[in-house]
């Protein structure tokens, strides 16, 4: 009697990695993709990022306690003690306060993120909220090999199955300069959830904390099936320029913030020579390339 083997599901091989920050590098300006993603050069360490990742960690922490405890001054109690442990995982900016000889600077920049958690409590009550999760990675892999990575800040699920994704933001810049890049982080979630849980999020709500302003959106399955297209032209994009060393720069307000203007011939500048010296480190994707970002991923 003969059998028949069944059907083995094999994983996709994977071609490439995408994260929605480079991947909105890209979009943005292709040599700032290159910069950051393949020369991975350094960019200067900064305050206002370092305290969102604190501001992060904080709310993170915040929904890890029992729902009647997620008062303000519990969130307050938390700075202290988080930004010792985060001082000594040294993030890029720890350093900033070397020369803070009588700790007024830090004092006032501890002071600002409680300031920035005093924002969140007018947009949310937490003890009404039981996140599903906090700082998730999500990811997947679309047809084709190219996966798709990030993460999340909080995914809320309802009884019914239905799916909110949260993204705090702490930046100072203008908001027209990365509201756009924001919804399509938010678009780039909503797409890996949909393709891993099978369900379209229901909403996507982001919490600006500097401005006390929640921004929320409903995506429709046709726009983020739309978006793929789009995330697999913009991957397309990448591999050929990855190939030929053609990136780009792409002048924008967006120069305004870019740390690489001295390499940047838009600014008189001359890029590294292409491709850069391996240093070693494995990497995936044509030529080579496509690691994800460091975690924790710098808040915006
Ligand atoms: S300065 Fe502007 S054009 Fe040049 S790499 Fe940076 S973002 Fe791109």
């Amino acid at each position: 009697m003969s059998t028949v083997a069944e059907p083995i599901d094999l994983p996709l091989p994977v071609v490439g990695s995408l994260s929605p920050s480079r991947a909105a590098d890209f979009k943005s300006c292709p040599l700032l993709y290159r910069f950051r993603a393949v020369d991975k050069l350094p960019e200067r360490p900064s305050l206002d990022a370092l305290r969102g990742t604190l501001v992060h960690a904080v709310l993170e922490r915040l929904f890890g306690l029992p729902r009647a405890d997620r008062t303000l001054p519990a969130a307050a109690g938390l700075v202290e003690p988080l930004w010792q442990e985060l001082r000594e995982a040294a993030p890029p900016g720890a350093e900033l306060f070397a020369d803070d000889a009588d700790g007024s600077a830090q004092a006032g920049w501890l002071e600002s993120a409680r300031e920035l958690l005093a924002s969140y409590f007018t947009l949310e009550d937490p003890t009404r909220i039981e996140p599903a999760a906090r700082e998730e990675l999500v990811e997947v892999v679309l047809d084709g090999g190219l996966r798709l990575r990030g993460y999340v800040d909080r995914l809320d699920v309802a009884p019914t199955g239905e799916i909110r994704v949260v993204d705090y933001k702490t930046g100072s810049a203008p908001r027209e300069a990365f509201e756009a890049k924001a919804l399509f982080q938010m678009k780039f979630y909503a797409l890996v959830l949909w393709r891993t849980r099978g369900v379209v999020p229901r909403q996507l709500r982001l919490l600006y904390l500097r401005d006390r302003e929640a921004l929320t959106y409903t995506p429709e399955a046709e726009e983020l099936r739309r978006f793929e297209r789009t995330l697999h032209a913009i991957w397309a994009a990448i591999s050929k320029a990855r190939l030929t060393g053609d990136f780009r720069p792409s002048p924008s307000r967006l120069c305004d913030w870019c740390d690489h203007q001295a390499l940047c011939p838009a600014f008189g500048g001359t890029p590294p020579p292409y491709p850069p010296q391996s240093d070693g480190t494995e990497r995936e994707g044509p030529a080579f390339g496509g690691t994800p970002p460091p975690y924790p991923p710098p808040p915006q």
